[in-house]
């Protein structure tokens, strides 16, 4: 058993939390929201007045932030996390960031003597509740290996992508290729409509044919063929449009500092765009398939 601090108690931090106390770990929880330490207290976790306070006698730290700049303030801002701990404290940082302020954290933290990783996450929401997130970490070894069982407690597959970064570069290639596909995929449940074909019939040919993907087999964005997919219950995340739009944006930053061509990443990105422009980004991002249907 290990004592955790948790900053970032949101919709993925949570549940995360509440996976790391059912495996025996304590969890000191910090959040801007009342109503999600609460939510920690009253399921046996305690609450930090800080995020100092939530990680200054434990053995390691997970973070769960919206976003980079969220990332810097609690890491590196005043009051900032990496000032407090006692030596030998893991932390293990799975907000979806840019590479850029993942390598300059985990370097700040190596400075500070302190062991860190990027380890981005991904199978949603519910894989955060039942405990069988992908982890894709980067660091050094020595840092991946202190992390990789509080990891296991709350996730089921665990890479180690290399060194710092690299977890964070393989979250955003991942997404990348995922919002290329199921757009792909609805523009072609859209045409077989337009043609009379069945959209069960499609899914019956394709997911056992060259056009087989996640997007298609296990998440259809055509209502129908997949009954656990957001298609059949209007579109509610899932995974927000809004979500996808902001690892897409990351991932265009990266390939233009890389010099990487990346022109169908740069097409998704403007197509998820206009789903945030009407209104639409709180939908799951299979909901792309009405935006090119010209239903919104
Ligand atoms: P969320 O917005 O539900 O939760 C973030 C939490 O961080 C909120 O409770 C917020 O109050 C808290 N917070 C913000 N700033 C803070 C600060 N300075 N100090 C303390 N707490 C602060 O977001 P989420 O859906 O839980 O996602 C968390 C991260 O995981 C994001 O980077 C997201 O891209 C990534 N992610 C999300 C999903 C998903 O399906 N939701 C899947 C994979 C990865």
């Amino acid at each position: 058993m290990a004592s955790i601090g948790f900053i970032g108690l949101g919709n993925m931090g949570l549940p995360m939390a509440r996976n790391l106390m059912k495996a025996g770990h304590q969890v000191t929880g910090f959040d801007l929201s009342e109503a999600a330490l609460a939510a920690l207290e009253s399921e046996g976790g305690a609450r930090a007045a800080s995020p100092v306070e939530a990680v200054s006698e434990v053995d390691g730290v997970v973070t769960a932030l919206p976003a980079a700049q969220h990332v810097r303030g609690v890491y590196l801002g005043e009051g900032g996390i990496l000032a407090a701990p006692r030596p030998g404290t893991i932390f293990i940082d799975c907000s979806t960031i840019d590479v850029e302020t993942a390598r300059a954290v985990i370097a700040e933290a190596g400075t500070r003597g302190q062991m860190m990783i990027d380890s981005p996450m991904s199978g949603g929401v519910g894989g955060a509740s039942a405990g069988t997130l992908t982890f894709m970490a980067g660091g050094s070894a020595q840092a991946f290996a202190a992390a990789e069982p509080v990891l296991q407690a709350m996730g089921k597959n665990i890479f180690h992508a290399g060194d710092a970064g690299a977890g964070s570069a393989a979250k955003i290639c991942n997404n990348m290729m995922l919002a290329i596909q199921m757009i792909a995929v609805s523009e072609g449940f859209n045409l077989a409509e337009r043609l009379g074909l069945e959209a069960e019939k499609l899914y019956e040919i394709s997911s056992t044919a060259t056009a087989r993907c996640w997007a298609l087999n296990d998440y259809c964005p055509a209502p129908g063929p997949v009954p656990a997919s957001p298609a059949n219950r209007d579109y509610q995340p899932g995974f927000a449009a809004a979500l996808m739009l902001k690892d897409l944006r990351i991932a265009m930053q990266a390939a233009q500092a890389a010099g990487a061509h990346t022109p169908m990443g740069a097409q998704a990105t403007q197509i998820y765009s206009l789903m945030d422009l009407a209104g639409q980004s709180e939908r799951d991002f299979s909901g792309v398939i009405k935006l090119l249907r010209g239903d919104i």
